[in-house]
């Protein structure tokens, strides 16, 4: 109804989906179409015009040349690198595209185990096993570790490849609010029978799953405390570091490094390459006894094709830049960059009066709208003003609780900072997103 926001009245529907008795959310334009497969809104063509992946092109929108505040290019990886690219040409003339075979048949490459090695040395355990997709190492290798008669307990907003997974397993599912150690051992106990840690366990196997950064909340998860509470009733723990494996940390080693966790006290790793190494896959780390189970009974280890291998190389090199072993300085202040970055963009965006997600350091900013129906005004009015944006709901988040996903990189100038924040700034101001309206001093 607001005139400021003329042609952007959307009309919300919740509906319910019949066969799995789950509310969806709709969005349409006042003629009935739904928003989200309108031309230009989310399901828009992009076309990069800068080396990295920093200034993108929108098509359908065809003027819109845009800085780019969504992907998950954390250390400016997605780009040609003096160190990686040269490498990862080489790899794809020497290996092709893809291996078109299964890891164990004939696509089990030197690249693939030159990156399993240096995967368990950067994240600090004895072995790491990959995957050709992040999404599919949580969903096929948690029912792979945990079956009938386990159980897990899950933070209330992890990932849906965790959710999935999860559910596919078998294993009985619990939930503990979210990053809320306390509620954790309250569901632990429940689940053991007189709340006696270590005696009537009635589970096979108990494994908690946490994310490192969460990736809708831009948090830190409290890992010191949930490895305390695992330890106390013998729980496995999972950490899922897709956000936070290269973002954080001194030199890049995630959570467990900025946290002070030793990576001994996590018994599963996992991790994705699609945002701080600009490649794509996933891996897990753990114990050698676990990676060789998993080589030998995960159906997505043994029946998929093995990732590709100049994605391969490219995690290698990027890996190697980020410890100094390309001969260079460049991984160090890529990290301090990141930090740098995002605890300005972030202090600035609360200054104007946003509310704000998310914990210092986190390259991942949730901007909160609330009100699904503010989505389409604030992520085509930025688009407008040339910044593109990630607007994100129901289901990825509760209904009421939408918001914008800003995520920085390290190879963000100060210059797209701020005029990042220009734009939001406005436009925040035309949707009325401001919850914590800045008192100006009376001159
Ligand atoms: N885990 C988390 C926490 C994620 O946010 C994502 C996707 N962003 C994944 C797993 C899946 O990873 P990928 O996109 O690399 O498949």
């Amino acid at each position: 109804k607001s005139s400021n926001l003329k042609g952007y009245a959307p009309i919300c529907l919740g509906l319910e989906d019949f066969y799995t008795r789950r509310l969806y959310l709709r969005i349409q334009d006042c003629f009935g179409r739904p928003i989200a497969s309108a031309p230009d809104a989310w399901f828009d063509v992009v076309e990069r015009y800068s080396n990295d992946s920093n200034k993108t092109l929108h098509r359908t929108t065809k003027t819109s040349k845009c800085l780019n505040l969504g992907s998950y290019n954390y250390l400016g990886f997605a780009a040609a690198d003096e160190y990686c690219t040269p490498r990862v040409i080489e790899s794809l003339k020497k290996y092709s595209a893809s291996t078109c075979s299964v890891r164990v048949d004939g696509g089990n490459t030197k690249l693939h185990v030159e990156l399993e090695e240096l995967v368990a040395r950067f994240v600090g355990k004895p072995a790491a096993i990959l995957f050709g997709m992040g999404y599919v190492t949580n969903s096929a290798i948690i029912p792979a570790l945990v079956g009938k008669g386990g159980l897990i307990i899950s933070d209330s907003l992890n990932h849906n490849s965790i959710v999935n997974g999860a559910r596919g397993s078998g294993a009985t599912v619990r939930v503990f609010q979210h990053n809320n150690p306390a509620h954790l051992e309250e569901v632990l106990r429940e689940q053991i029978a007189g709340g006696q840690p270590r005696t009537h366990r009635p589970w096979k196997k108990i494994i908690v799953i946490v994310e490192g950064i969460y990736s809708m909340e831009g948090e830190l998860c409290k890992l010191p405390e949930v490895i305390a509470v695992c330890k106390k009733y013998k729980a496995y723990t999972y950490l899922d570091e897709a956000h936070s494996i290269g973002a954080v940390g001194k030199t890049g080693r995630g959570v467990c490094e900025l946290l002070g966790v030793d990576p001994a006290d996590v018994d599963i790793m996992m991790g994705t390459f699609t945002k701080s190494f600009g490649s794509c896959g996933g891996y897990i780390a753990a114990s050698k006894e676990i990676i060789d189970h998993l080589k030998h009974i995960c159906p997505a280890h043994i029946y998929a094709t093995s990732m590709s291998p100049p994605a391969v190389q490219q995690v290698i090199s990027a890996i190697k830049v980020i410890l100094g072993e390309d001969g260079s300085n460049r991984g160090a202040k890529k990290l301090a960059q990141i930090r740098e970055n995002s605890n300005f963009f972030r202090s600035e965006l609360q200054k104007m009066g946003f509310e704000v997600l998310g914990d210092n350091d986190s390259p991942v900013m949730p901007i909160m709208l609330y009100n699904p129906a503010k989505i389409p005004a604030f992520s085509r009015e930025c688009l407008r003003q040339h910044v593109a944006v990630v607007t994100v709901a129901f289901p990825a988040t509760p209904l009421l609780l939408a918001r914008a996903r800003i995520c920085i990189s390290a190879s963000h100038s100060r210059e797209d900072l701020i005029k990042g924040l220009e734009v939001i700034s406005k436009v925040g101001d035309l949707v009325g997103i401001k919850y914590f309206p800045v008192e100006h001093e009376k001159t």
